[in-house]
């Protein structure tokens, strides 16, 4: 549970009406005084701004783990959203790395509360224990595996390490299904609907063996008790309002427009897309796609428009497209610009820290054994 610890000794109002040479210029005034105490933390989705003062960029749990593992680090700003930022408190506090720093704690900080993600939250804690509740009416829950994807409050987290339950990523999430179906007969897969499904389709499970639970759906989420008795895996109807935009007809006008263009994609885009697409993969491979292929390769890329863009700029040597005819970006990671960086390092400095993420020791600590349990699957 985030709380914000202190409240603000400067305001946030003055540093909107900043320029961004002299905001950049007192950001790295702060990081100059703290060195190695403070990590600055960019999300790959993140703006070339922000980009631009991050001492890792990364994916979100890469970064939380990195973070985690720096022995001077006392100060993580995350340039994220509010999820990432409470995985990064609970593995920089652990109690292995808070016994090594003979229990001094590390500050999490996100610079906008308002920074959120809209997937992770489709699924509210008490929406996925009503679920587990009423699943349970039809089937046994106790030959069921809770997964959450890593996109997903701590609250979820939590829910999963205490039902037997694991975390996934974009990257490992077909070997932590093949986990779970060592140990049960079904997966309860949430919040993201089109990774559980994508991934899921790979392994020879059918869409018939995976019904959506919809928690504004009535009873069984809408389905059918035939059809959750039939499950293998249970869907929650939860998505990335980014990746989601993704459509078979732009794949189609790609390829039409530019014949040889490959097709690379999030599995977080819907099934249409992923099953036409030419590679999917997370963030990070779609990186390693990009910087391992000849210059000269066509790409379409299906993901957040900030990491296309920079992709394109990396790599000019090749050709690289959007693929899409709209704007697809995170728009509430967007909300963290240099004003919200420069206040909250400002603020950090005065020792006045503003938006510190704080997880709730007990969720914290159940979100812990979920992590670990991944850390398991190879
Ligand atoms: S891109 Fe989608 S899943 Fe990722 S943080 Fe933004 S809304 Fe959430």
């Amino acid at each position: 549970m985030a709380t914000v610890l202190e409240q603000a000794s400067y305001p946030l109002q003055p540093y909107k009406s900043l320029a961004n040479d002299e905001l950049s210029e007192r950001i790295e005034e702060v990081r100059r005084q703290f060195g190695a105490r403070l990590l600055i933390l960019g999300h790959h989705y993140q703006q070339d701004e922000v980009i631009a003062h991050s001492d890792l960029r990364g994916d979100s749990y890469q970064l939380s783990q990195q973070a985690a593992s720096s022995r001077d680090c006392r100060t993580i700003i995350f340039c994220g959203v509010h999820f990432m930022a409470e995985t990064a408190d609970i593995l920089a506090n652990r109690p292995q790395k808070l016994a090594e720093r003979a229990g001094e704690r590390v500050t999490v900080i996100l610079p906008d509360m308002a920074a959120g993600c809209s997937m992770a939250d489709m699924a509210a804690i008490d929406q996925v224990e009503a679920a587990w509740q009423d699943l349970g009416e039809v089937i046994d829950t106790s030959d069921l595996t809770p997964v959450t994807y890593i996109n997903s409050a701590a609250s979820l987290k939590a829910f999963c390490g205490r039902h037997g339950g694991i975390v996934c990523t974009s990257s490992n999430a077909r070997a932590v299904l093949e986990w779970s179906f060592k140990r049960t007969k079904r997966v309860f897969f949430f919040p993201d609907q089109h990774l559980g499904r994508n991934t899921a389709l790979k392994m020879g499970i059918t869409n018939a063996q995976m019904p959506v639970y919809d928690p504004h759906g009535g009873d069984l989420g809408g389905s059918s008790e035939e059809a959750i008795a039939g499950s293998r895996v249970i869907l929650w109807k939860g998505h990335c309002s980014v990746h989601q935009m993704f459509r078979a007809e732009h794949v189609a006008l790609f390829r039409q427009r530019y014949p040889g263009i490959k097709i690379l994609v999030h599995p977080e885009c819907p099934q249409e897309v992923n099953d036409i697409a030419d590679v999917s993969g997370s963030t990070s491979k779609i990186i390693q796609t990009v910087e391992a292929a000849p210059p000269g390769t066509k790409w379409a890329i299906g993901t957040e428009l900030h990491l296309v863009n920079r992709l394109k700029h990396e790599h000019p040597e090749q050709e690289i497209h959007f693929l899409s005819p709209v704007v697809c970006m995170c728009a509430t990671m967007y909300r963290i610009d240099l004003a919200h960086l420069c206040w909250s390092l400002e603020n950090l400095a005065a020792g006045h820290p503003v938006n510190a993420i704080e997880v709730d020791p007990e969720i914290a600590r159940w979100s812990l054994i979920a992590l670990e349990r991944m850390l398991e699957v190879k």
